[in-house]
């Protein structure tokens, strides 16, 4: 099959790469559509060490699947991370933590650049027949942005900053304000930040931006001085959700954290299920953060176009 391979230096489009290993439980489902991430530009920048096929986020359709037949020729989510299922953590329900745990196209599982994958059935989610194949592939990424809420559902209500207007920044300040958070964006880029604004959420240029402003700081801009400028917009005692994962590493003054008695909180992957419902009713715009289309042939073209400021989202088509 064709896949994009990363050794771990090098990018690779590879005509002939093996067909996934197709272990009991899990299911072999043939890509139809994949989204190139910050993660996967991170990941070639060297971040998480990781060597094979990349990729994370995607829709497809299940070609072989003995432990859940019934999902056979469906259109399908994924969750990425593949816990033992032995384990006190997978047992307590935490595989994303399992500490020998596999991850699609970012720890020892090839991923999405390809025409096939591999993944446990029950990380499965069918896509509703409504959700075009653009929207679903969102699903993961929005799911994430969920987590913020499934981790404190105490925000709804209060003032709260996204930092970042990036994908991962747009989304997480629709599924915020759609909750009830009183939400502003800060970010870059006025034509980014303008999806927002078209949809009534406030937004903000960075540079335009007062000193602890908010009791909430979500930090999504993926870039390693975020972080500090999360810190700077934060009240005494407030929060701040960091959402990227920077390749550079930060060295950081903590003792501002400890005077100002700020709680710093990591946030990762989420729940599939309300990000499913929300690209369902139409809730969340998706369609204004997809900057281009491009065939899986092309996806080196397609990563150089990804790391392009302008650019929000690049959809590949298998
Ligand atoms: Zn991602
Ligand atoms: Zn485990």
């Amino acid at each position: 099959m064709l896949a994009l391979y990363f050794n771990g230096a090098k990018l690779t489009l590879q005509p002939n790469y093996r067909e996934p290993v197709v272990r009991p439980g899990e299911a072999l489902i043939k890509v139809r559509q994949a989204g190139i991430c910050k993660t996967d530009l991170e990941i070639i920048q060297g971040y998480m060490g990781f060597a094979g096929v990349l990729g994370h986020e995607f829709v497809g359709e299940v070609m072989r699947c003995h432990a859940r037949p019934e999902l056979v020729g469906r259109r399908v989510v994924g969750e990425i991370n593949c816990g033992c299922s032995h384990c006190k953590r997978c047992r307590a329900g935490m595989q994303e933590h399992c500490p020998n745990r596999t991850v699609l196209g970012i720890l020892q599982r090839d991923g999405a650049f390809a025409e096939h994958l591999a993944l446990p059935a029950r990380n499965l989610h069918v896509v509703p027949d409504s959700v075009p194949d653009c929207h679903a592939v969102f699903t993961e990424p929005l799911a994430a942005c969920y987590e913020i809420l499934a981790q404190r559902p105490d925000l709804p209500g209060k003032r709260v900053i996204v930092l970042g207007d990036g994908k991962l920044g747009l989304l997480a300040s629709q599924v915020l304000a759609n909750a009830g958070c009183d939400v502003t964006c800060v970010g870059k880029h006025r034509r980014k930040l303008d999806v927002l604004a078209k949809r009534g959420i406030p937004v903000r240029l960075d540079s335009t931006a007062s000193p602890h402003s908010a009791p909430v700081v979500v930090e999504c801009t993926g870039s390693p001085s975020g972080f500090l400028l999360a810190r700077r917009l934060v009240e005494p005692r407030g929060l701040i959700v960091m959402k990227s994962t920077v390749a550079a590493s930060n060295a950081m003054q903590l003792a501002p954290l400890v005077i100002d008695e700020v709680t710093v909180m990591g946030s990762r992957c989420g729940p599939f299920d309300p990000a499913l419902k929300a690209l369902e009713s139409g809730s969340i715009d998706v369609e204004s953060l997809i900057s281009g289309h491009y065939p899986l042939s092309e996806v080196l073209t397609a990563l150089d176009r990804a790391a392009s400021p302008r650019v929000i989202k690049i959809l590949l088509t298998m």
